[in-house]
């Protein structure tokens, strides 16, 4: 439409941050942690006052659509407004009182932003759950978090009641949707005659804003506490240094609901910056609606996962345009260097890959002016004292490889999380002298870069040789024969452990003669990557085990190959 395409012009003009180092982006970083803190009135009713006084453009704090035409823009007063009346329906109706827990298993509709910064105003925690949870895994996190409330749609409703009786703290539900249900609130009908005259909790920074759930690619999802400092201020570090946004952006970040990536990527990082949050409530991940969708709205900040890249760039990408868009972003697993120069051939742009955990905020992140080595996760982020360590928690030399861990004493910094909630042995676990141990192996260059090699438990033992299953993922990759692989360790009788690749074949390639296609592959990997780690055996499969968000459950294949002896 015409409106669309004069916020197009407007949005090019935005002015980026500007750091000319990485050096002059560290000294800006400045976190001062007030002793009370609360997102909802500290960023987001202030930048409601920007907008009153013309000091914010006109571009909308969230901006919704659909696959059937149907869209949303709030201001950031109408978010405030909106946020209020919801805000009084927790306190009010659910009698909800600061520090309960409410669940949120909401699709990506606006209603899911509304409970965040409802929660916000009424210091309850939040704990979201993805909405392709099971029954058995509702009844899970219910249990587990004394959930009192519920906020889900007519999809898991039934799941919910089915499983309610066994949940003794869950007193009340709320359902988004147009019927009513028995035993439920209907929070459409609810927000019709609710007040949005509401006064924001007095939040302590250190007080538990939320709780979210791990991805579930090592086992059982763990809880992970944060504060309201922790993500409120800390992800600051994200939206300013990593994701580049300033008030004039439109941000879009693909992740699911339930992921502590949408509240990184779709609710704080964005607002904190006074950026529009942009969302996309697409059914199915479709790389030809993602396409559509860059290159019909002003998206000028994309984030999606590696997984999705490799699908993109599996399309005929320069036949798109992407208008606005100029900055590109990757988190969550390691991206092969193969697919960020495959994105940058057909779109221009670099991927500025970042690393962290649900556990924190940004750790690793190449920024914008700093000179990016494809593979790299870039350098610390402001946020954190990252080092490599060896098993007594010394630091390492460049060059070697170790522990990724973050620096907690005698400062434990912002943006990291309280606790594994309910699992004090775990937590203890993951500190090692002075730090707090990430579960990652890498190894930082001479010129401070940080590199991925695996998680700890991916790593392959052969013949005394150390492997991480990513870089031969990567020398997989470069075959034009593979679309997809995962590596991991299979038993061998003489070498102990070999490596196995299990691969995901590119369509055209289907129909080849298997056994020389594994020859050619095999001398491809040796060639590309010291020769030792090669994959010895190769099995061709047609798809991956994944978690719900995207990433290889590369434990899942490893278990299978060791049953088998
Ligand atoms: P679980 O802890 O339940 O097994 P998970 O670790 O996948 O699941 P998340 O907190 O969502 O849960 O993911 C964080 C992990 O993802 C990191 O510890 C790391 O292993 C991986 N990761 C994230 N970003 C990157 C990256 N850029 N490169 C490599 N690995 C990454
Ligand atoms: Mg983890």
């Amino acid at each position: 439409s015409g409106s669309v395409r004069a916020l197009h012009k407007d949005y090019r003009t935005a002015t980026p941050q500007n750091f000319s180092s990485y050096e002059s982006m560290k000294q800006d970083f400045k976190l001062e942690i007030p002793e009370y803190f609360n997102f909802a009135e500290d960023i987001l009713d202030q930048w409601t006052n920007m907008e009153k006084v013309g000091k914010r453009p006109s571009n909308p704090a969230f901006w919704w659509i659909n696959g059937n035409g149907e869209e949303v823009r709030w201001s950031f007063e109408e978010l405030g407004s909106l946020s209020r009346k919801f805000a009084n329906i927790l306190t009010e109706a659910c009698s909800l009182k600061r520090g309960d827990p409410v669940i949120v298993i909401l699709p990506k509709i606006p209603e899911w932003w509304l409970a965040n910064v409802a929660c916000l105003r009424t210091g309850t925690v939040l704990i979201p759950g993805t909405t392709q949870l099971t029954q058995k895994d509702i009844l899970y996190r219910l249990q587990s978090s004394k959930a009192k409330c519920i906020i889900t749609d007519d999809i898991l409703a039934p799941a919910v009641d089915a499983i309610a009786s066994k949940c003794e703290n869950l007193h009340s539900k709320l359902i988004v949707s147009q019927k009513s249900r028995q035993g439920w609130g209907n929070l459409k009908e609810m927000m019709k005659c609710a007040s949005d005259n509401h006064s924001c909790v007095k939040t302590k920074h250190n007080e538990m804003m939320a709780i979210y759930f791990t991805s579930g690619t090592t086992g059982m999802p763990k809880m992970i506490g944060h504060t309201h400092s922790s993500f409120g201020l800390g992800l600051s570090v994200n939206g300013r240094y990593w994701l580049d946004l300033t008030p004039l952006d439109v941000m879009w970040n693909t992740s699911d609901t339930g992921w502590a990536k949408s509240a990184w990527s779709s609710v704080f990082s964005p607002w904190i910056q006074g950026a529009c949050v942009f969302a996309h409530h697409l059914p199915r991940f479709e790389p030809a609606s993602i396409l559509q969708t860059l290159s019909e709205f002003p998206i000028t900040v994309f984030c999606s996962a590696p997984t999705a890249y490799r699908m993109l760039v599996q399309n005929n990408i320069k036949s798109w345009k992407f208008r606005s868009l100029k900055h590109c972003v990757s988190a969550g697993e390691p991206i092969n260097a193969e697919v960020t120069e495959q994105w940058r051939n057909s779109t221009g742009l670099d991927i500025y890959e970042g690393y962290g955990q649900t556990e924190t905020v940004l750790i690793c992140g190449n920024f914008k002016g700093m000179k990016i080595k494809p593979g790299s996760m870039g350098k610390p982020s402001p946020a954190f004292d990252v080092k490599i360590l060896d098993e007594n928690g010394n630091v390492l030399p460049p060059g070697q490889e170790g522990d990724i861990g973050l620096q907690v004493l005698p400062n434990r910094p912002c943006g990291l999380f309280t606790h594994y909630v309910d699992d004090p042995s775990k937590t203890a676990s993951t500190q090692r002298g002075n730090f707090y141990i990430t579960g990652d192996r890498g190894y930082m260059d001479e010129d401070g870069y940080f590199w991925f090699v695996s998680r700890s438990d991916d790593i392959i033992l052969s013949s005394g040789y150390r492997i991480g299953p990513f870089e031969v993922e990567s020398a997989l990759m470069e075959h034009p024969s593979v679309a997809e692989s995962a590596v991991v360790s299979s038993p061998d009788p003489i070498r102990g452990e070999v490596v196995k690749a299990f691969i995901v074949l590119n369509a055209d390639y289907k129909s080849h003669d298997q056994e020389q296609l594994i020859k050619e592959i095999q001398e491809h990997v040796k060639k590309t990557t010291a020769p030792y780690k090669y994959p010895r055996k190769v099995e061709f499969i047609e798809e991956l085990p994944k978690t719900i968000s995207g990433k290889i459950k590369r434990n899942e294949l490893r278990e299978k190959e060791w049953k088998t002896i």
